[in-house]
């Protein structure tokens, strides 16, 4: 098995998800297209030549963005604050004002809208899962909803943005040759790349941040390798939000570049992680079993609180429990939605005034304070346990 990203067969499989549902955060209206998803096998493989860890038997041939993709965030403040910092931080870093702002795989808009905003840039989205009127009126912005190809190396772009997209993408050695090949007339374009670390997924076994849809599992190393080796500068390479996002910036260099960025960890130090993760991750699973059949024994009301692609990783190694009958999350647009591969529906904080629940599993603890704020305003004090 070829590493997809520096294309080098000295791999090997260090962990397998069996029936993990191959969609986590598409919309599906009833309980029997949610269990109809189909489930497929994850293997995650490791690469010894450049860190890079990839799920070796994913399968491209399916269809996973064109239809009902829901992926918003933009109804968390915590999520806000996080963002509209980072944007401020990001702008001040490289003067991103008056500018032309293309973002590639732009979910339906939301930071596109400010980084244009704060700016006062011109922005573009490129993205099939783009939904048309969910944004305030902006006539700064316009949006393709197309694949990114090289074909749109022609439009006007000062930055490109890549935001948690990357980690759906199989082939980002051709990816991101793409880009480069794009931006080939362009030598001072800055491109800003966000993705999920898996260097906090194997540190604290998080294994419920392990689904299909993701295919493709990067760290400071293994990112800044990919765009090193691809002809880009690497100009920062960093984590933010609780170290659960990675960040690259760079630019397009003539040669190959060489020397590591000092955020760079070694693909020895990655693979010692992947060797502890291997031992230490079927014992995190075995705890949570325990608790969850305590939870059942004891005859406690349990519920998810985070839906999306987190609440799939969760619930497919406990879903056969039957502990957890309801998931809440504060999009508008997922409630009344089926889990695709799980059949639990979800539904709106505003059910757990009724329901009661006696505990509450946060799939992202850094929602941990909004969301016991929404809990006390329903004068609901459930124990709650952080992911
Ligand atoms: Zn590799």
């Amino acid at each position: 098995m070829k590493c997809t990203n520096c294309k080098s067969s000295d791999t090997e499989k260090f962990f397998i998800l069996k029936n993990a549902p191959v969609q986590s955060i598409v919309t599906i209206k009833t309980y029997e297209d949610a269990i109809a998803v189909p489930k497929k096998d994850l293997t995650l493989t490791f690469c010894n030549n450049c860190g890079f860890i990839f799920n070796s038997t994913f399968d491209t041939s399916l269809d996973m963005y064109t239809k009902g993709y829901e992926d918003q965030q933009g109804f968390s403040a915590t999520w806000m604050k996080f963002i509209t910092d980072f944007t401020e931080r990001f702008i001040d870093k490289y003067g991103i004002r008056n500018k032309n702002v293309i973002e590639i795989g732009c979910g339906k808009g939301d930071f596109l809208q400010i980084i244009c905003k704060l700016g006062n840039n011109q922005g573009i989205g490129i993205d099939p899962a783009y939904v048309p009127g969910r944004l305030e009126e902006n006539p700064n912005l316009r949006f393709i909803r197309e694949f990114y190809s090289e074909s749109h190396g022609d439009l006007p772009a000062d930055v490109i943005v890549c935001r948690h997209t990357m980690e759906h993408i199989y082939d980002n050695h051709t990816f991101v040759k793409t880009i480069r090949k794009a931006i080939r007339n362009n030598p001072d374009v800055i491109v800003l790349i966000e993705v999920p670390s898996i260097v906090r997924i194997l540190k604290i076994n998080a294994f419920w941040d392990i689904f299909y849809e993701h295919c493709s599992y990067f760290s400071p190393g293994s990112l800044a390798r990919l765009f090193r080796w691809n002809k880009f500068d690497v100009l920062d390479d960093y984590l933010e939000y609780d170290n659960q996002y990675l960040f690259l910036e760079a630019k397009p260099s003539d040669e190959i570049t060489e020397t590591p960025h000092p955020a760079e960890e070694s693909v020895a130090e990655l693979k010692n992680y992947v060797d502890q993760f291997v031992v230490t991750v079927n014992e995190e699973l075995d705890k949570w079993r325990n608790r969850l059949q305590k939870m059942k024994e004891d005859n406690k009301k349990v519920v998810v609180w985070g839906g999306g692609s987190k609440s799939v990783g969760f619930l497919t190694h406990f879903n056969d429990m039957n502990v957890i009958k309801h998931v809440v999350d504060i999009n508008p647009h997922m409630q009344g939605n089926y889990i695709p591969g799980i059949g639990i529906q979800y539904v709106p904080p505003k059910f757990l005034e009724t329901y009661q629940p006696d505990s509450v599993i946060i799939m992202n603890g850094v929602y941990e304070k909004e969301i016991e704020k929404m809990l006390l305003e329903m004068n609901l004090k459930p124990e709650l346990i952080s992911l």
